[in-house]
C-alpha cells in the first residue's frame, strides 16, 4: 500500500466561503477518493489560515476579538464541508499550539542552518492587505492592487526580517527542469519559469506592530519582536500537521505527494515554499497543482464586484452529489470554467435523472419482475466497453483531469443505456425462449452500474454508496478498478424502488 498525502490550501479567515472554496475542495476529494479506490493509504489534511493583518481588521471593525473571529468562521467552513461530503482525515488551523510550535521550530530550523538567509532591512512600498503582500509595479493599476480594486493600498515603510529568497532562484529553476511534474498543469508552470526569469526578489517576512500573528522567533536589532507574515506562518501547515517537529512520525508523511491550491498563489506554493522547505533542509513536496476558476458569466466571482451566487442555494438545488458532479464535470480541473444554472439543470436531467439514476431504476425493477431481484449468471467475458472506460479513467485520474475522468466513467452510462434501448428486454421477456439472452441482458446491465457506481464514487460518494447497496452484492466495499471488467455479479440480489435523482421539477425547490 503507497501512501497518498494531499492538502488544499487552507482557507483565509475573513470571509464566508464561496464557490471558488468549494470547488477546490471537491476536487481534492475527489482525488483523495480515487486515491483510496486504488488502495492508497490517504491522508488528506485541509484547515483554516488564522493570522494576519486583515483578521484583527475584519475582528476590529465587528468588535469581537480575532480569536471569537476566527472560532467561528473555522465553524462555518466545517460545516459546509461536511454537508459537501468532504472526507478530510486533517483539519488544521494556525491557530492551533501545536502549529504555532511548529512554525516557530521549522524558522529557527532555517535560521540555525541558513543564518544568511535572514537579514533586516528597511523596506517601504504599497501593502495590499487583500493580498497580505507587498505589490510590485506591474501588479498595481490605477493607485489599486488589480487583485482588490475596492481596497485602499498602503504606503508601508518598516524595518523588517527579509528572507534570501533571490539565493534559491538557481536551485528552483534547476528543480523545476528535473522534475517537469513538480508544477502542473503545464500553463502554471510555463508561468512561473518566466517568473524566474525575471529574477526572484527577496521578500519581507515580518511585520511590525503586528500582534495577531506568531511571534517571530528572532528579534531585530533594535529588540523589537515582530509578528511572522502571515504566509510564512500558513505555508508550514502541510508539515506541522504531519506532527513536526515533535512526533517523529512526520518523516512518514513528509513530504507531500500533492498541494492542490488556486492557480493565483501557486507563487507561493512552487516558489516560496520549496525555497522555505530548501532553507530549513526539509523536502520538498512532489507536486503542487494550480486549478483554475470558477467563473459566473465569464466574471471570476468577488464579493466586492457583485460576482456572487448563493452556496447553500447551489447545494440544495439538486443535493451535494449533484453539485460535486456538475463541477466537476462542467469546469476542466486544469483551466477556467463557468457556472450556470442552465447547464447544471441539463447536466443533471440528462445525465443524472435520465442517465444513471434511470439506468438503475429500469435494471432493477425488470430483474425485479423477471428474476425475482436474483441477477441472472452470465459468462466472465472481459466486458469490452468497461474495460476501455476503465483504461481511460484511470489516465485521466492519475493525470488529475478530473473533468475527463468523470466523462470517461458516464461512457459506460451512456453505452448501457444504448444497450437497452437496443435489446429492448421488455419485449425479450415476453419469448422464454428467449431467456438466454434476458439473461445476458440483465446481467451485463447490473456490471454497467456497478462499474459506473465504483467509477463516480470519488465524484458522488453517497448516491453511489445508495446505488451500490441496491445493487445487493453483500460486498461492503466497491470492488477494484481492476475487477470492473469481468466482475461476477451473479446472484446478487437487487433491490428495486427509491428514486436515485428524482427529476428536476420535483428535486428543485420551488
Ligand atoms: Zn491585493
Amino acid at each position: 500500500m503507497s501512501r497518498f498525502y494531499v492538502t488544499t490550501a487552507i482557507d483565509y479567515a475573513n470571509g464566508d466561503p464561496h464557490l471558488g472554496h468549494a470547488f477546490e475542495k471537491i476536487g481534492a476529494d475527489a482525488i483523495a477518493r480515487y486515491h483510496r479506490l486504488i488502495g492508497d493509504d490517504v491522508r488528506f489534511c485541509m484547515g483554516m489560515d488564522e493570522h494576519g493583518q486583515k483578521v484583527a481588521q475584519t475582528a476590529a471593525a465587528r468588535g469581537v476579538e480575532p480569536q471569537a473571529l476566527v472560532d467561528e468562521l473555522a465553524a462555518r467552513f466545517s460545516a459546509l464541508w461536511n454537508k459537501l461530503g468532504i472526507s478530510n482525515t486533517r483539519w488544521v488551523r494556525t491557530t492551533d499550539a501545536h502549529h504555532r510550535r511548529g512554525v516557530k521550530a521549522f524558522i529557527e530550523q532555517a535560521l540555525e542552518r541558513n543564518p544568511d538567509d535572514f537579514y533586516e532591512k528597511t523596506y517601504e512600498g504599497w501593502y495590499c492587505v487583500g493580498c497580505e503582500l507587498f505589490k510590485r509595479e506591474n501588479e498595481i493599476a490605477d493607485g489599486r492592487c488589480v487583485l482588490h480594486p475596492t481596497r485602499e493600498l498602503q504606503w508601508t515603510e518598516e524595518r523588517n526580517w527579509f528572507f534570501r529568497l533571490s539565493r534559491y532562484q538557481d536551485f528552483l529553476r534547476a528543480h523545476f527542469e528535473a522534475n517537469p511534474g513538480f508544477i502542473l498543469p503545464e500553463s502554471r508552470r510555463n508561468e512561473l519559469l518566466a517568473l524566474l526569469d525575471s529574477g526572484l526578489e527577496d521578500i519581507s517576512i515580518t511585520r511590525a506592530r503586528l500582534s495577531w500573528a506568531i511571534p517571530f522567533p528572532k528579534a531585530t536589532s533594535n529588540g523589537e519582536t515582530q509578528g511572522t507574515w502571515v504566509w510564512f506562518d500558513a505555508l508550514p501547515n502541510y508539515l506541522t500537521d504531519t506532527g513536526f517537529p515533535d512526533d517523529e512520525s512526520w518523516r512518514e508523511w513528509w513530504p507531500a505527494q500533492l498541494h492542490v491550491v488556486g492557480k493565483d498563489i501557486t507563487r507561493l506554493h512552487a516558489i516560496i515554499w520549496p525555497a522555505m522547505l530548501q532553507s530549513a533542509g526539509l523536502p520538498l513536496p512532489e507536486r503542487v497543482w494550480g486549478h483554475g476558476f470558477v467563473t459566473l458569466g465569464g466574471e471570476r466571482f468577488s464579493k466586492s464586484s457583485g460576482v456572487t451566487l448563493d452556496l447553500d442555494e447551489a447545494i440544495d438545488r439538486f443535493g451535494p452529489d449533484a453539485f460535486r458532479y456538475y463541477l466537476l464535470r462542467e469546469v476542466p480541473w486544469d483551466s477556467d470554467g463557468g457556472f450556470s444554472w442552465e447547464r447544471f439543470a441539463e447536466r443533471y436531467t440528462s445525465e443524472l435523472a435520465n442517465g444513471l439514476g434511470n439506468l438503475a431504476s429500469r435494471s432493477t425493477s425488470m430483474i425485479g419482475k423477471y428474476r425475482q431481484g436474483a441477477v441472472p449468471a452470465s459468462p466472465l467475458e472481459v466486458d469490452p466497453v468497461i474495460a476501455d472506460a476503465v483504461a481511460r479513467y484511470r489516465a485521466a485520474m492519475d493525470a488529475n483531469l478530473l473533468h475527463e475522468g468523470a466523462a470517461a466513467a458516464f461512457e459506460v452510462v451512456r453505452h448501457a443505456n444504448a444497450v437497452v434501448a437496443e435489446r429492448q428486454p421488455w419485449s425479450v421477456a415476453k419469448d422464454p425462449s428467449r431467456a438466454d439472452e434476458l439473461d445476458l441482458t440483465l446481467a451485463s446491465m447490473v456490471r454497467y452500474l456497478a462499474a459506473a457506481a465504483t467509477m463516480l464514487s470519488p465524484f458522488m460518494p453517497v448516491k453511489t454508496a445508495e446505488l451500490w447497496e441496491r445493487l445487493g452484492s453483500g460486498r461492503d466495499a466497491l470492488p477494484s478498478l481492476d475487477e470492473l471488467a469481468t466482475l461476477d455479479v451473479a446472484s446478487w440480489t437487487v433491490q428495486s424502488g427509491g428514486i436515485l435523482f428524482p427529476r428536476p421539477e420535483v428535486a428543485a425547490p420551488a
